[in-house]
């Protein structure tokens, strides 16, 4: 692993907003745009969690800083249920939205080496330098399914020597799609045992395991694993700010008084309707695993279907395994698109959106090196995907190449 440089975020942020802007533009131009870049989730909020939000719009009470106790059982029920996991309602923190808890939990470390896998979710690293941490990047490939190996934080631990670590490890992935088998996250977890390296597993996308089979870290290592999740995947509502945070009861009192103390003084707590509805989110009904049930299916059928069009031609990516991105290679491509002055995956997107009216998120605002041709492709745009649905080129190549 090595430091991320200090431009990192601002080459990111920029990548991201010129492709959004250029998307908008075209628009405009009455150009059809097939919007695989943003990453929202398609579907509508789960209804009763609406009926319940409307029901409460009256609420008007501060709430306490921990969250609503009741809303805290009925996170913790959920995670038990759905992950055979061991959260306990006093061990659970309530935020508007994961992102805050991610934050916090960096803040609250004493000078910790926070280590972020490349690529990864956009803030982990601007978040990482807010927080006065050092980040290092841990290199990935598209061999190692772009998981951080076993070996790899075994290495670096070696080398670096003792002191605090955080690995944040986020699967199903953002920007991947893909998540750790079951033999290598228990081996991954048990070198972190051993080296004492926290983790923050951001879970978020776990609901939307395609085959509704997520493995939180948790279950591999209980006692060092603080996971995040919260409504804005699986329940459709991003805009509604409500994440949550298990702190395992190993780690003592002092880390989530810690967390409690940043959130007191600066969130105070989460909206009372939303904390409301929330409550009915996270309860298990037969109504909620069907909800959840036909999202996996529909990412699951959508997903795989763009992965086998891009393999078909020639353009390698893996099947995913949840939520709904896929980060395909286009490095087949790499002489023929030099031959256009194509180098990087910024110029490659640019260069699809233009040509091909396809917006993704290329490579390096992922933290990827600049020359890898690698983009996020997020398949959340149904009525676009089907724009796709036409014959394979003869000669792919040919297709890639021509102006
Ligand atoms: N973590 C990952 C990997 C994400 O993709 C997102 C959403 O964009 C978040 C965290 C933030 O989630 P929240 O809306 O709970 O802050």
């Amino acid at each position: 692993g090595r430091g991320y440089a200090d431009d990192h975020n601002a080459t990111a942020a920029s990548d991201t907003l010129l492709i959004n802007e250029q998307s908008r533009l075209l628009e405009t131009q009455g150009r059809r745009i097939i919007k695989f870049g943003f990453g929202q989730s398609p579907f509508p909020v789960f209804a009763p969690a609406v009926e319940t939000l409307a029901e409460h719009a009256a609420d008007k009470a501060y709430l306490p800083v921990q969250g609503m106790a009741e809303l805290r059982e009925s996170v913790a029920a959920f995670h038990r249920h759905m992950d055979g996991t061991d959260w306990r309602a006093e061990r659970v923190l309530i935020a508007p939205g994961s992102k805050l808890l991610l934050f916090a939990l960096m803040k609250a470390l004493p000078r910790a080496e926070v280590l972020i896998p490349a690529p990864a979710w956009v803030s982990y690293v601007p978040q990482a330098k807010l927080a006065g941490q050092p980040a290092v990047r841990l290199e990935t490939s598209f061999d190692s399914r772009w998981l951080v190996t076993p070996a790899q934080l075994d290495r670096h631990c070696r080398e670096h020597g003792p002191g605090l670590r955080l690995l944040i490890l986020n699967a199903p992935g953002n920007p991947t799609g893909l998540s750790y088998a079951p033999e290598m996250q228990r081996e991954l977890a048990a070198v972190a045992k051993r080296h004492g390296v926290l983790v923050l597993s951001d879970e978020i996308y776990g609901p939307l395991d395609h085959r509704g089979e997520h493995r939180p870290f948790a279950r591999d290592y209980p006692e060092g694993t603080l996971t995040t999740s919260g409504l804005s995947k699986w329940c459709g509502a991003g805009g509604w700010r409500l994440g949550v945070m298990n702190v395992p009861e190993a780690l003592g009192d002092e880390l989530l008084t810690r967390l409690l103390g940043i959130a007191s003084e600066t969130w105070s707590s989460v909206t009372s309707p939303v904390q409301a509805a929330a409550i009915t989110a996270y309860s298990v009904t037969l109504a909620l695993e069907m909800y959840l049930d036909a999202q996996r299916q529909w990412l699951s059928m959508i997903g795989q279907w763009c992965a086998q069009r891009l393999e078909a031609t020639g353009i390698r990516t893996h099947a995913p395994d949840g939520g709904f991105y896929l980060f395909p290679d286009f490095g087949a491509y790499r002489e023929a698109l030099r031959a256009r002055g194509i180098t990087t995956s910024a110029e490659l997107t640019a260069a699809l959106l233009e040509e091909a009216g396809i917006a993704l998120l290329p490579g390096s605002a992922f933290g990827c090196e600049p020359t890898q041709l690698t983009a996020r492709l997020a398949y959340v745009d149904f009525d676009g995907a089907a724009l796709l649905v036409r014959p394979c080129p003869d000669d792919p190549e040919a297709a890639m190449a021509a102006p």
